[in-house]
């Protein structure tokens, strides 16, 4: 397959060069961030480390981090570097995990964002040819504008979809023969079932790729997705604070997402003590942009759990590799003292042959845990009789005993009765909160 890339030099570049770039530009960046924000030049003087005193990569574990509680506390515009009035837009995050934080760009830090979703669209086979249907929200949230304006750097046609009314979406994705899809995966999910309903066969659609991320999701929900979409699914990685998706993405691989390591350094730490973990090991993921204006976050720790790899990818890319984020350390669930990711439970739903709808409740009744995973059946499934449905939750409920060690109630619900996600699904609720 002949080889694409939306800037080869850059993608491509050796990796000494590389390295020698990062270190040039962390350097200006360091003192850009010394002389335009307070805030953190007073974290750096607590740590008695000056710009000087950081000439190379080695010399990064020198500074201090950032955290989102940094961001909260200096909200709205406590870490801006420049002026307000050279900002040319205001993002926010999804507000997922708590109080929303905003990120604030120049006019190039919108170019280098756009262009990051660019290498992004051109990995996946994005050319000036494609109708690319971006059905992330747009608004706030990152997800739309960025692959938006990603699309059009490409020269791709671009249909601003954002997300919902998924009747709209499949009419103008047919009508308008797109062929690039840009979602949540669990969006992508629930169109793909829409279009099975409606009778459309996987053929029936012009699509050949999707871009999909924000959240986690599971090998088993791409392959999923891919089927019933008739494509190959990419996973697209980012957040707000970095500029917003594209920090990340796979190319034609699907083996782990390509940082953008010219104008991000990443690192993994160990997410309790702070110590700097070698490529390879799994620990929480820390930014530092090298080349935002107004808002260029240093050592700013995503909570993100993965792995680092630089082994060397045969699509000719030179930069790190990350993997698929497990979810973040804050949604790891401690349940009976046991740490259980909602992911390794949709891995196990899927590959026990159910469709990624699912819920997960947890509780604490009289002092201890509780775990119940409510699954929906899917029309083919679906069985009237009580013993067929006793025995296929106590199939699956082993099935997820024997993944996270931790037993299971599992509720088996008929089709079409757990919500579907347009945007980000929210599949965990955790009720021991409440009893705090
Ligand atoms: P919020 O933190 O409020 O959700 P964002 O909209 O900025 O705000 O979302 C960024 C977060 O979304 C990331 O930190 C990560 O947890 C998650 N995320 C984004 N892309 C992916 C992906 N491809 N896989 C897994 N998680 C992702
Ligand atoms: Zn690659």
């Amino acid at each position: 397959m002949e080889k694409r890339y939306y800037q080869k030099d850059i993608e491509t570049m050796e990796p000494e060069a590389l390295r020698s770039l990062q270190e040039q530009k962390l350097q200006k960046q360091v003192r850009h961030v010394w002389e335009h924000v307070p805030y953190y030049r007073a974290l750096m003087e607590k740590k008695g480390v000056t710009p000087d005193d950081i000439r190379g990569l080695d010399d990064l574990r020198k500074l201090p981090f950032l955290s989102k509680a940094d961001l909260r506390e200096t909200y709205p515009y406590g870490m801006l570097a420049v002026p307000l009035s050279d900002c040319v837009r205001i993002q926010s995050t999804s507000g997922t995990t708590g109080k929303r934080v905003i990120a604030y760009y120049t006019q190039h830090d919108i170019d280098l964002w756009e262009e990051c979703c660019a290498r992004a669209i051109v990995a996946a086979g994005g050319t000036k040819e494609d109708v690319v249907q971006v059905c992330y929200g747009y608004g706030l949230f990152t997800g739309g504008s960025g692959l938006h304006g990603g699309s059009h750097k490409v020269g791709s046609l671009t249909l601003p979809m954002s997300s919902g009314n998924t009747e709209r979406q499949i009419q103008f994705m047919m009508d308008l023969k797109a062929t690039i899809l840009c979602c949540t995966p669990s969006y992508a999910a629930y169109i793909g079932e829409t279009l099975k309903e409606k009778g459309y066969k996987p053929e029936d659609n012009q699509l050949k790729a999707g871009i999909f991320g924000a959240e986690p999701w599971t090998e088993e929900m791409r392959r999923d997705i891919e089927r019933s979409l008739g494509i190959k699914a990419y996973d697209i990685y980012g957040l707000t604070e970095t500029s917003g998706p594209g920090v990340a993405f796979e190319c034609e691989e699907q083996n782990g997402m390509h940082i953008n390591e010219d104008h991000f350094i990443a690192e993994i730490i160990d997410p309790d003590t702070g110590e700097v973990l070698p490529d390879g090991e799994k620990g929480e993921l820390v930014f530092t942009s090298l080349d935002k204006e107004a808002f260029p976050l240093l050592r700013y720790r995503t909570r993100d759990i993965c792995v680092l790899t630089r082994e060397k990818c045969p699509c000719g890319r030179t930069h790190v590799r990350m993997s698929k984020p497990m979810g973040r350390s804050d949604d790891m669930l401690i349940i009976r003292g046991v740490n259980v990711f909602p992911s390794q439970i949709e891995t196990v739903l899927l590959s026990e042959g159910y469709a990624p709808n699912y819920r997960i409740e947890v509780d604490r009744v009289n002092n201890s845990d509780t775990l119940e995973v409510y699954v929906e059946l899917t029309p083919e499934q679906f069985t009237d009789t009580v013993s067929g449905v006793t025995a296929m939750e106590r199939k699956l409920a082993s099935a997820i005993k024997t993944v996270l060690g931790v037993n299971p109630v599992v509720h088996l619900v008929a089709p079409k009765t757990i919500e579907r996600s347009e945007g980000k699904a929210k599949r965990v609720i955790d009720r021991r909160n409440l009893h705090d």
